[in-house]
């Protein structure tokens, strides 16, 4: 069911939040996710930006982060 992702750019291990945040920032359809950092560097912008948007999109209750 929980099957593992891993970051196409890297092959880490991606968290929960990771995957959930690839889809936001890049479709919900998509089937190749990023961790954090290579996310970061794909879309071209600081990996804090992206742990503020993780922390904004559980606030507004966004269910891929549920
Ligand atoms: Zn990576």
């Amino acid at each position: 069911m929980k099957t593992k992702k891993l970051c196409i750019d890297c092959n880490g291990q991606l968290s929960k939040d990771e995957v959930a945040l690839s889809k936001k920032m890049l479709g919900r359809d998509i089937a190749e996710f990023y961790c954090i950092v290579c996310l970061a560097e794909f879309i071209v912008c600081d990996q804090e930006d992206l742990v503020i948007k993780i922390q904004e999109f559980k606030e507004q209750g966004c269910t891929l982060f549920l």
